[in-house]
């Protein structure tokens, strides 16, 4: 439980009991599918899963698509006859307006230099490129963040 915590920005973890919190990540979210998420597999499940599409085998149509597992590798959650691409899934996929812009909003707040990023620098961070003038404990908050967007998207449940 101690590692769930970490995982989890200051202010989800500020509060105090288990089903507070559950109720803050769902109001503040409105994502119902949280709360079927096993929150003692929930570090390790979305690492991978961040971990994967890093690499390009992830859930993702696109990557689907590759590994001739679907179809199409359009993404099927906005219909905007788009590809379902990491840039697509995290800066562009209409579906999830509301959790990018809390997303953003977070990040900002962690580094001067995280408020102004273009699509393309935050493609990098998500993608794992760091700047070496800037504290490793930074890229770390930055990563829950990015973890909690996955969350919340509920994409990949
Ligand atoms: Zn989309």
């Amino acid at each position: 439980m101690i590692r769930l915590w970490n995982t989890l920005p200051a202010h989800v973890r500020q509060e105090k009991h288990y089903t507070d919190f559950l109720n803050h990540m769902h109001q503040k979210y409105k994502i119902h599918e949280y709360i079927h998420i096993d929150l003692f597999n929930y570090d390790t499940e979305i690492d991978n899963i961040y971990m994967k599409m890093r690499y390009h085998c992830s859930k993702l149509n696109v990557d689907q698509f590759k590994l001739h597992f679907v179809q199409d590798s359009k993404c099927t959650q906005c219909h905007k006859n788009k590809q379902e691409t990491l840039h697509h899934y995290f800066m562009d996929c209409s579906k999830y307006d509301q959790q990018r812009r809390i997303s953003k909003q977070n990040l900002s707040k962690l580094h001067v230099t995280f408020q102004n990023l273009t699509n393309r620098q935050l493609v990098q961070l998500i993608s794992g490129f760091k700047d070496n003038n800037i504290d490793n404990s930074v890229y770390k908050n930055a990563y829950q963040y990015i973890k909690l967007y996955i969350v919340t998207t509920g994409r990949f449940i």
